[in-house]
Parts: C-alpha cells; structure tokens; sequence
C-alpha cells in the first residue's frame, strides 16, 4: 500500500521536467516535495493525480497504475492544486455539493468536512466574501470530501499572510494524522512544520531524500 513511483520522466521539448526519479511513500507517511521553482514538483504531482501522461516509468497507487487503472487511484487521491480557482458566487455549502457531487444521504459529509477545516464559523458565506486563508480551507474541504486516502497539496500557503500559513498548517497538520500526504512546496519552514520526510526537487532529479531530523542536520551545514 502506498505509492511507488518507478523511472518517471517527463519532457517539454528540451527540458527533462522529470528525469527518471524513482520513490516510494508509505501510507501514512508525511511527505514533503522541496525545491525551487522549476524543480519539477507540479509536474510530479500531476503525474500522480493522472493529470499529465509522463513520457516512461511507471506510477502506482495502492497497487493501482495510475496510468491503466485511472478510475481506481483517482478515488484514493485528493488534490489542491496551487492557485485553487473557486466560484466566488457560490455560497460554501452550496459549491461543496456542487464539487462533490453529493447526494442527499452524503450530506453529512459536508458538515463533516467543514467542521474539520475549520469553517464553521464562516460556514454561511458565500466564498467571495472570505478571507484568502478561508478560501484556502474551503480548497481542502474539498480536497478531503470524498475521504481519499492520499491527500496532494501544492504550494498550499503560498500567498497567505503570517497568521493565515499557522493557520492552515495546523489544519494539514490534523488532515495528516489520518491520510497519506504529499506536500510541495519551495519553503523549508514548511516540511520543517509540517512533514516527517523531506524529497529535495531539483532540475528534475531527487537530489536528497531523508527523514526531516536528518535533513534540518544537512540544511543548517549549509548555512
Ligand atoms: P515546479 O512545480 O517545481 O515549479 P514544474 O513542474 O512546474 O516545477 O516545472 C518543471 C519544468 O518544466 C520547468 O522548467 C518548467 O518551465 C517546465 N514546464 C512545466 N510545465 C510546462 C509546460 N506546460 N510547458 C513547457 N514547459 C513546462
Ligand atoms: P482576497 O481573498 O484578498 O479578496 P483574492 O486574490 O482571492 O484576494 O481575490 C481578489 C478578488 O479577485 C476577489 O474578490 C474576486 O473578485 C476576484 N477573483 C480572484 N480569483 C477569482 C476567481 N477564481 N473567480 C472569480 N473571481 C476571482
């Protein structure tokens, strides 16, 4: 169970996005994707979700190819991509069922899902009127709404304000302790709070891949 990625390569034109990188993540595990921009990390992640069809190697997700069996490990992932578009018209509720697809007897699950994020008490707006670390939480209530087992969150506080980032991170923080999560993102604060494994991303290649109290070791030499 988990995911294995195998030899993934993806190219556009000239640029090896992917250059054959190879890993696996256990359930449960807290992973953080870290690299500067242009490291590869959004096109792994779509690679993931099937979103993008890679040029060779292979990705399965609980024992699933997510290239032949898209049907299957598309139910077992969550994905909040970076720059989540929202219908700001859309009252919360109202564009959870939407997203969802929900029937009747799934309601539950919205108020479920709200409460988890964090929204109750904004819960009656309409998402036009929220906050941007609000909207932030309505992008992972929609993320967890189908209670996948793997959660892939890109860049998730990118654009938040000091308070807004503590925020979510503790609500990933909580999401974490029941999902196998993938989180990318090109600040180190981030894994460091949030993640108990850290893949260095760069040009398309794993350049390092370690447990975060030996990573934060190799970091501060850096330094
Ligand atoms: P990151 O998410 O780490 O910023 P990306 O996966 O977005 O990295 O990009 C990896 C490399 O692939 C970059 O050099 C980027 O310019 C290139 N790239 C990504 N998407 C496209 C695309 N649709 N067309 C052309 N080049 C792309
Ligand atoms: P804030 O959350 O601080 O208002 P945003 O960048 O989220 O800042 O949005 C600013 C404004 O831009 C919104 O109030 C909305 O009018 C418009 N806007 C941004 N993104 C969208 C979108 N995906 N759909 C509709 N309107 C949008």
């Amino acid at each position: 169970m988990g995911i294995v990625i195998s030899s993934l390569s993806k190219n556009y034109g000239n640029q090896k996005a992917l250059d054959s990188i190879s890993f696996s993540i256990k359930s449960g595990e807290v992973v953080g994707l870290l690299g500067p921009n242009g490291a590869g990390k959004s096109t792994l992640m779509k690679s993931v979700t099937g979103a993008i069809i890679p040029d060779g190697g292979e990705i399965k997700v609980n024992e699933f190819s997510v290239l032949n069996q898209p049907i299957q490990t598309k139910k077992l992932i969550g994905f909040l991509p970076e720059n989540n578009p929202l219908y700001y018209e859309m009252y919360i509720r109202e564009y959870l069922k939407f997203v969802g697809n929900i029937r009747n007897e799934k309601k539950e699950r919205i108020e479920e899902v709200i409460k988890k994020v964090g929204l109750t008490p904004e819960s009656h707006k309409k998402i036009g009127q929220l906050s941007k670390g609000y909207k932030q939480r309505v992008g992972l209530a929609q993320a967890i709404l189908s209670n996948p087992e793997i959660l892939i969150l890109d860049e998730p506080t990118n654009g938040l304000d000091p308070n807004q980032i503590l925020e979510i991170r503790e609500v990933i923080r909580e999401i974490g302790k029941e999902k196998t999560v993938i989180l990318s993102t090109h600040i180190m604060q981030e894994v460091e709070a949030l993640c108990s494994r850290v893949i260095l991303l760069n040009k398309g290649k794993i350049v390092s891949d370690s447990p975060i109290e030996e990573f934060k070791g190799q970091y501060k030499n850096l330094e």
